[in-house]
């Protein structure tokens, strides 16, 4: 058996009683598994916590700050289970980013990891210790820390296993596996034994947060095999791997949903050509991402483009946009955090007609008016209000995955 690599969320080590059992189950996995790198979250409701005080303190806290403040709450879980461990019998050293040096770009509270330096790891490994990770957390060059996002501990797992060549990353959580639909919004929902990289990646990207998308693409990239599973009940959960001959043909694989972001509208945008590139390159000079963009018919010699962006984004996007607005001469910018995106995912897909028409008359006949459209080969997303979401997530998962 070669290196294993176990995640744990933040429920999975959300109390004391919950980190004492997370090391039991450690100690029980070492008599077959020699081998085992442990990533852990921060206890659950803790990162919310601390950034919720940084608004406390400011309105726009310092990005580099606030990473340094909420990369706290991984060190203080993986402390934690390390003592669980030891106090058990088990050697075990918990390790920080910097210590092991996870290099991450300079984009504060969501940095990418760029390159994982192994040696630590294998040392404490030789010694026959279990190496606790704090996950989520990484160092830029010049040594300041940096975080990876929401989520982003399952990321540190999988670029982890990568960097080890390990065996298989397990991410543990408070759900067996990834289902059709959010569990908690779709009570039958189904558990999918086996998905592969590219589904689970726009599932992810798409909003079920049971991975974070980073993640699933790092496992694709660098060929890592993820079992997603219950750290609370024993049963086999979801392997994510590559696309196999046999696997289940779904027409589509998930319903997800995202209320996460903003939608952004200028208006009077004058209708030559150059005007959306110098919009949207200002976004992307400062890292931010644009989701769905739609530009309204010419009225005149203008137009107007509406696009979403992550509502963690939107105040720096109205700061650019504003600036970009004054150059380009268009007219009002205006803002609407009210909205969700729900999206059905599946490369089945790829060979049938009829499936966006389905999804479009479903939520019409539930009344949940569309208010923008985006499409891939095995993607279908619309905009909606967003307290249509649970409902629309419900309509969907019923008119794809109800046979009776
Ligand atoms: P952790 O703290 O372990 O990282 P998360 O809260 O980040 O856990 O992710 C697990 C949650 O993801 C589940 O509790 C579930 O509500 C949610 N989730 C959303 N979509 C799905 C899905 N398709 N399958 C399973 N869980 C999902
Ligand atoms: N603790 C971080 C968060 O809550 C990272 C993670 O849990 O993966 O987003
Ligand atoms: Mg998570």
């Amino acid at each position: 058996m070669g290196i294993v690599v176990k995640k744990y969320g933040g429920t999975s080590v959300g109390s004391a009683e919950r980190i004492k059992e997370v090391a039991r189950q450690i100690i029980k996995a070492k008599e077959k598994e020699p081998e085992i790198v442990v990533i852990v979250s921060a206890m659950s409701g803790e990162t919310d916590r601390l950034i919720a005080l940084g608004h406390e303190i400011c309105s726009v806290p310092d990005k580099r700050e606030m990473d340094v403040l909420v990369s706290t709450g991984e060190q203080v879980s993986s402390a934690l289970l390390s003592m669980a461990l030891i106090e058990m019998g088990c050697p075990t050293i918990s390790l920080n980013a910097s210590q092991i040096e996870i290099l991450t770009d300079k984009f504060h509270t969501k940095a990418k990891i760029c390159k994982i330096n192994t040696d630590r790891i294998m040392k404490e490994l030789s010694k026959g210790k279990v190496v606790i990770v704090a996950g989520f957390q990484g160092i830029t060059e010049d040594e300041d820390i940096t975080t990876l996002g929401r989520g982003g501990s399952d990321t540190t797992a999988v670029a982890i296993a990568g960097a080890l060549q390990a065996d298989i990353c397990e991410i543990f959580t408070d759900v067996d596996g990834v289902y059709t639909a959010d569990p908690r919004i779709v009570a039958e929902a189904r558990k999918l034994d086996i998905i592969s990289y590219e589904e689970m990646l726009e599932m992810a990207s798409l909003g079920a947060k049971v991975l974070h998308p980073r993640s699933v693409e790092l496992a694709k990239k660098f060929g890592v095999k993820i079992h997603v599973l219950s750290s609370f009940v024993v049963v086999h959960g979801t392997i994510v791997t590559e696309e196999v001959a046999d696997m289940e043909e779904l027409l589509i694989s998930g319903v997800t949903a995202n209320a996460k972001e903003a939608k952004i509208t200028v208006m009077d945008i004058p209708d030559k050509p150059g005007m959306a590139g110098k919009l949207f390159s200002a976004l992307s000079d400062v890292n931010i991402n644009i989701d769905m963009i739609v530009q309204s018919e010419t009225r005149g010699k203008t137009n107007d483009i509406s696009f979403t962006v992550d509502e963690t984004d939107l105040q720096k996007t109205i700061e650019v946009v504003k600036e970009s607005v004054r150059e380009i001469g268009a007219g009002e910018i205006s803002y609407d955090r009210d909205i969700a995106k729900v999206s059905i995912v599946g490369v089945g897909m790829k060979s049938h007609s009829g499936v966006a028409s389905k999804m479009f008359k479903s939520l019409a006949e539930h009344n949940i008016n569309i208010e923008m459209i985006s499409t891939s080969e095995i993607k279908i997303s619309c905009i909606i209000r967003i307290s249509a979401m649970e409902e629309a997530v419900r309509v969907l998962h019923k008119a794809f995955f109800d046979t009776h």
